[in-house]
C-alpha cells in the first residue's frame, strides 16, 4: 500500500521537472524560447521579455493569450 504512494510522487516530481526544463512560447515574439531563471520567473532568451508565470510552468493564461494574438493576426477569409 505504501509504495503505491511512493510511485505516486515520483511521477509528480518528474512531471515538474520536466515542466522546468521545457521552453515556452514567447508572448511578444512568438519564438519557443522562454526558459525558467527562477521561481515563477521567466525570460525569453529571443527578446528578453521577462514574465511573471507559475513556479514551475509557465502560466497557462499566457498561453491562451498569445494563442488569441496569433488568431487574430491570422487574415480573414
Ligand atoms: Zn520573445
Amino acid at each position: 500500500m505504501g509504495s503505491h504512494y511512493g510511485v505516486k510522487i515520483r511521477k509528480r516530481e518528474n512531471d515538474v521537472l520536466k515542466q522546468q526544463r521545457q521552453s515556452y512560447v514567447c508572448p511578444t515574439c512568438q519564438k519557443k524560447n522562454v526558459a525558467r531563471t527562477g521561481y515563477a520567473h521567466w525570460k525569453c532568451g529571443s527578446c528578453g521579455t521577462e514574465l511573471a508565470g507559475g513556479a514551475y510552468a509557465l502560466s497557462s493564461s499566457v498561453g491562451i493569450s498569445a494563442r488569441k494574438t496569433l488568431q487574430s493576426l491570422k487574415p480573414k477569409k
